[in-house]
């Protein structure tokens, strides 16, 4: 196998419509990312590159890669995922030339999303480094975001943490990942929209979402969907010992909501 031919590009077809709530941040990713493309004309009148880099951080599983993956999804571009923890657990000179295979695959394929995950992983205190070699990985990172060998024109970064603070200031300043954009859990209006859309092709009775959405606080959007899909086996499962088609009920899915972690209530 070709060394590039690890980092696999995707095309989603999720866009910005599916990721419930978050409206000041999905406004934001439009300003940074999808109006620069979509005017061209005014990008070559005040000289604007396509291009640039953005730091989603917050709790888990309230969307970030979602957010990734649906700015691509409205591009109708490429999407390229990377897990710096996995770069990280590389050997020493693999790591960078992955990072490095990354950028390239990305560059040949925009416009397009490169989405770096775990973007802490490399900004801890040097001792608590698990390799000796991740300072070389920063420094390869830093080359890549500078575009010091080739022109990043087209391609977006967007990486992400749950640790913002643990992130190394050097991949903030201005050009590189200068930009930060608070992911916050879902509040109760979203929390109705996630669990919305994730009955929506289901079939579904005398279910209350809003009800749910009021005594599903603290989960994230993954919690969330977790609650669905629990709710739908239970209802598979009664299918079956009954031998008939059965919708998912408001029991199921207070039941499941009642088990459901909250894991936004941690960070
Ligand atoms: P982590 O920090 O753990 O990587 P994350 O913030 O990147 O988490 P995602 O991977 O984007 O979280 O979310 C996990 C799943 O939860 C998504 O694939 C999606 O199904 C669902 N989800 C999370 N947030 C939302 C949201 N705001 N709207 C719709 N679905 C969501």
């Amino acid at each position: 196998l070709e060394p590039e031919g690890l980092v696999e590009a995707e095309r989603p077809r999720v866009t910005l419509a599916d990721v419930g709530g978050l409206e000041d941040v999905k406004a934001r990713l439009d300003a940074a990312f999808l109006a620069p493309l979509r005017n061209p004309e005014l990008r070559a009148y005040y000289g604007k590159s396509l291009r640039g880099g953005l730091l989603l951080y917050g709790p888990p599983g309230c969307g970030k890669t979602f957010l990734a993956r649906a700015v691509a999804g409205e591009l109708g571009a490429n999407f390229f995922a990377l897990g710096l923890n996995d770069v990280l657990d590389m050997w020493l000179g693999e790591s960078e030339r992955r990072l490095h295979d990354a950028f390239a695959a990305a560059r040949r394929a925009a416009p397009c999303v490169l989405f770096l995950d775990e973007l802490d992983a490399l900004g801890q205190k040097r001792s608590h480094l698990r390799h000796s070699g991740a300072r070389n990985v920063v420094n390869q990172l830093l080359a890549e975001l500078d575009g010091a060998q080739a022109d990043n024109e087209g391609v977006f970064v967007l990486a992400a943490t749950n640790h913002p603070w643990d992130v190394d200031t050097a991949l903030r300043r201005p050009g590189r990942l200068d930009r930060t954009v608070l992911v916050l859990p879902p509040d109760f209006k979203a929390r109705e929209a996630i669990l919305r859309h994730a009955l929506e092709e289901r079939p579904i009775e005398g279910v209350d979402v809003a009800k749910l959405a009021r005594r599903t606080e603290g989960c994230s959007g993954a919690d969330l969907v977790h609650v669905v899909e629990s709710a739908a086996e239970q209802a598979l499962q009664e299918s079956i010992r009954t031998n008939a088609m059965r919708p998912i009920t408001m029991r199921q899915l207070e039941q499941a909501a009642q088990e459901a972690p909250r894991s936004t209530k941690a960070w």
